[in-house]
């Protein structure tokens, strides 16, 4: 088994902007993601995060206004 093959991998950190950290090897050392597979519509189901919480703060504060 020759060493020296490939170029150099260091353990890499691919860090998302949910919070979750990905670890793998690249060649780059870190590497940041506004999305990942974990917090993505496509794999969630859900949306999260790409909806910011702001919108339906201001619905909401619309409609108990409205009550009043
Ligand atoms: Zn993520």
């Amino acid at each position: 088994m020759r060493k020296n093959l490939h170029p150099t991998y260091n353990k890499a950190t691919i860090t998302c902007a949910c919070g979750n950290v990905i670890e793998t090897a690249s060649t780059k050392e870190n590497i940041k993601v506004e999305i990942c597979s974990k917090c993505h519509p496509f794999f969630t189901g859900k949306q999260k995060l790409v909806d910011t919480g702001g919108r339906v703060d201001r619905f909401n504060r619309r409609l108990n206004s409205k009550k009043d």
